[in-house]
């Protein structure tokens, strides 16, 4: 909902919804995650629309908001990743 109002051009509109999808996660003790929504600016996260995901050093996935630039990191490792040889196998 948030990103259709943004694709509309109604960024204030989409930020509210961010906000109150926020609330509502806070309230039923659920995380939101850090790339759903810049903690900066309360803009909806998609990438290619309002942000860019880049792979910076030391095994972390940068998605980094258009907006504001406020970067959310999250780590990644290789061996948590799944295998293509395991499918391809037996
Ligand atoms: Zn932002």
């Amino acid at each position: 909902m948030a990103v259709g109002k943004w694709r509309a051009g109604d960024k204030r509109l989409a930020k509210r919804y961010v906000s109150l999808a926020r609330a509502i996660a806070m309230r039923h003790r659920f995380p939101l995650g850090p790339a759903v929504a810049c903690k900066g600016c309360g803009a909806p996260l998609v990438p290619g629309l309002t942000a860019k995901t880049r792979l910076g050093a030391q095994k972390l996935l940068l998605t980094i908001c258009i907006e504001c630039g406020t970067a959310a990191k999250k780590g990644f490792s290789a061996k948590r990743a799944p295998s293509a040889r395991k499918k391809s196998g037996k």
